[in-house]
């Protein structure tokens, strides 16, 4: 046991407030810091002797969230009162009343906000997604519950390293799924990469190892390039009196790892590891044309990549972030990334939204981007009533997206996600021309409802009452805005068809003479194989019911149940329920794989073919039993994130005789005998059980996958070394 100096933490108590203080000073008006003291002692008192996991006062938490607040978002008196009380109402006896009493509506605002997203977990597969929902619902009250709510996000994320593994992959999964797309999509690029580092540091230990060692390690050579690189643009830039500074910096390892990723290749061979930016000093009517003549003073000493150039400066993204990029390639034969923007420009980018408001205040802007933006999560927030988990989905898919910038026939700009489509357009514009679009004209030539849209097209729709929306639809539009009214529409189409299908039965039922009844309707709901009254209108509503039919209904007094549906007819809660509990153990006991198979049911997921070793975890479904899926499997973090509380900690007991399939891809220059060499190896040397091998040879290079059947980790890394080992072998690696 470790003595606490109870002296000592209170001094340090003190002395993290007195920063907090020290860094909110320029912004506070007077009476502010009373207000902040005031919060702080109030936050002091409730957490008093509560710690968090770490061991450390549980104040820390609230005082880091507060400084992450005003340091690295720039948010003022407001939020820092609110975040040094966020967990009071929540953890300990304080009401949202007393607290409105004591600070007023606003923080009260802000901190129900707060307390309504921690939520708590109760029975369903998609309550975490109704938290994301609700805490995106506060964005139309005060966007700055998010804001803050990212800051508490990010702490926990810097102090992840005291929680059990299970609770880090859940925490770092819900992280990647929502919050780094939420913090980029407010234009809080330095949070959002810190976020996505973290994420990695959790779920991919090894290789956010390896790649932060590797960064360190050729940082010396790096620094020499760039000094190099930025030498004559320094010069020129000097010599013309400007006022600039420089950077060259690494790219995040999330971004990297991006990239050896989706290219698998090697650290060594992701190029554009780091971008320059040039940020200047000028004026806001200054600031286009200056940089637009840093660009030509770059592009003088290295030529451009024309392909690369990114103008945000003419038109800023819709969160915000304005710069301009360009890829010049450097003297030794190596692109690079080359940012050139104004300070302003580089404050809005790193600090996102307070940033940019900070700048409005003595500009007179037209309605901003981002405020299109949050109008339009708005918008989606009161249209939607798909399922939580969907509009999720939906929403994240937002988030991710890139824009287009189009106009309307009179010169309006509108900003669509990337790959929008016309029909998209339409909806935009409005429902009511969405529904009725046939076409469109863009840049005066006609075409289809599916045709994308590129930047710059003017969009003009073409409409007809005849039109009416259809299924197909849903497969093409982007946006959530045209797929929820399009969803809106179809289900009033339906209740139409059903409707219509309910006319003709009763009429029908009422010329055979057949009672219509609860039973008759139970027995005829059997007899077409239908589940719902509706479903059963909708049939008669799209197919008709023939007099024969009903006659032949009418025939069989005791129509045989029929098996309905898998799909409704899966567990009901309280069954799935005493399942999970069952499958969890008491006291959330580790599953473990590979004996007594027979005390719970589990299957190794085919989504990533777990096999002794792999790092896995255990998910339990409604009607499969306990599915395990290794952590990196592409459906982790949505699994974690969504249905946390059906996640099981698993891990493999000792070695087994069992076999696992597998599969190895291997890529070398092609020579005679090469195919021999490596299938001898596999079958003899290691027996290993060969499920399938296809081999291509293109102009020399092989490539070959194999499919197996291999023990564990270990056999399978050995047999790997053996492979790389092989004469005109490349590389060998795993898929699954
Ligand atoms: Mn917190």
């Amino acid at each position: 046991m470790i003595a606490i100096d109870l002296e000592v933490e209170r001094k340090e108590i003190i002395s993290r407030y007195r920063k907090l203080l020290r860094k909110s000073k320029p912004f506070l008006k007077s009476g502010d810091a009373k207000i902040i003291k005031k919060a702080f002692h109030l936050a002091a008192d409730a957490h008093n002797n509560v710690r968090r996991k770490s061991g450390e006062p549980y104040i820390y938490h609230p005082l880091e969230v507060a400084q992450i607040c005003v340091e690295e978002i720039g948010l003022g008196t407001t939020s820092i009162v609110s975040a040094l009380l966020h967990d009071v109402v929540e953890d300990t006896e304080w009401t949202i009343d007393e607290i409105e009493q004591e600070f007023g509506n606003k923080v009260a605002t802000i901190i129900d906000g707060l307390t309504k997203i921690t939520g708590t977990f109760e029975y369903g597969s998609s309550h975490q997604a109704e938290n994301f929902r609700k805490m995106l619902l506060t964005i139309s009250q005060d966007l700055r519950v998010i804001l803050i709510k990212l800051a508490d996000r990010l702490h926990n994320m810097r102090t992840l390293d005291s929680m059990p593994r299970n609770k880090q992959l859940k925490i770092a999964s819900e992280t990647i799924y929502i919050y780094a797309p939420l913090a980029h999509r407010l234009g809080l690029y330095a949070i959002k990469s810190e976020l996505e580092d973290l994420y990695l540091r959790y779920s991919e230990r090894e290789s956010y190892k390896e790649i932060t060692k590797k960064i360190s390690e050729t940082s010396a050579s790096r620094s020499r390039f760039i000094s190099k690189f930025i030498k004559p643009i320094k010069d020129e830039l000097t010599k013309q009196g400007l006022k600039f500074s420089i950077k060259g910096r690494p790219k995040s390892i999330h971004s990297i790892w991006n990239k050896m990723q989706k290219k698998d290749v090697p650290f060594e061979e992701v190029f554009d590891l780091f971008a320059v930016r040039i940020i200047l000093e000028t004026t806001p009517e200054r600031e286009k044309a200056d940089c637009w003549h840093i660009y030509s003073i770059v592009t003088d000493f290295y030529q451009p990549n024309p392909d690369r150039l990114r103008d945000w400066i003419s038109t800023s993204k819709s969160n915000g972030y304005e710069s301009l990029h360009t890829t010049v390639m450097s003297r030794t034969g190596q692109w690079v990334e080359v940012q050139i923007r104004s300070k302003r420009m580089d404050d809005i980018a790193e600090k996102g939204y307070a940033a940019h408001w900070k700048y409005k205040e003595n500009d007179n802007m037209e309605e901003s981007a981002l405020e299109q933006w949050v109008g339009k999560v708005r918008d989606m927030l009161e249209q939607n009533d798909s399922p939580a988990l969907e509009f999720i989905d939906e929403f994240r898919s937002n988030l991710f997206q890139d824009e287009v910038f189009v106009f309307t026939p009179k010169g309006d700009l509108r900003i669509l996600p990337h790959d929008a489509t016309a029909l998209d357009f339409a909806f935009e514009i409005h429902s009511e021309i969405g529904v009725k679009c046939i076409g469109a004209k863009v840049n005066q030539k006609i075409v289809p409802i599916n045709h994308r849209l590129n930047n710059g097209d003017q969009v003009e729709i073409l409409t007809s009452n005849k039109q009416k929306a259809n299924e197909d639809w849903l497969r093409f539009v982007v946006t959530s805005k045209a797929r929820s009214n399009i969803k809106d529409e179809l289900k009033s189409d339906k209740k139409h068809i059903a409707d219509e299908g309910k006319e003709l039965l009763l009429r029908k039922m009422k010329s055979l003479k057949i009672e219509p009844n609860n039973d008759t309707f139970d027995r005829m709901r059997r007899f077409l194989r239908v589940d719902t009254q509706f479903n059963l209108y909708y049939k008669i509503g799209t197919q008709g019911i023939t007099t024969q039919l009903l006659r032949d209904f009418k025939e069989v007094k005791h129509a045989r149940p029929v098996k309905i549906n898998a799909m409704s007819g899966s567990l009901d809660a309280k069954t799935f329920e005493k399942k999970l509990k069952k499958a969890k153990g008491d006291d959330n006991d580790i599953l473990l794989i590979g004996e007594d198979m027979d005390i719970v049911d589990y299957a190794l997921s085919k989504c990533c073919n777990p096999i002794p070793g792999d790092d896995v975890f255990g998910f339990v479904t409604v009607s499969e039993g306990i599915k395990v899926h290794r952590t990196s499997c592409p459906n982790t973090t949505e699994l974690m994130s969504n249905h946390g509380h059906r996640i099981i900690k698993a891990k493999w007991t000792s070695q087994q005789e069992l076999s696992f399939a597998t599969g190895l891809k291997i890529i070398g220059t092609d020579r005679v005998g090469l195919i021999n060499d490596v299938t001898g190896i596999i079958s003899s040397e290691l027996k290993v059980n060969m499920r399938s091998l296809s081999i291509d040879t293109d102009h020399g290079i092989f490539e070959g996958s194999i499919k197996l059947y291999v023990n564990d980790t270990r056999h399978l890394d050995k047999l790997i070394a053996k492979l790389e080992q092989v004469e005109g072998v490349e590389k060998v690696n795993r898929f699954d």
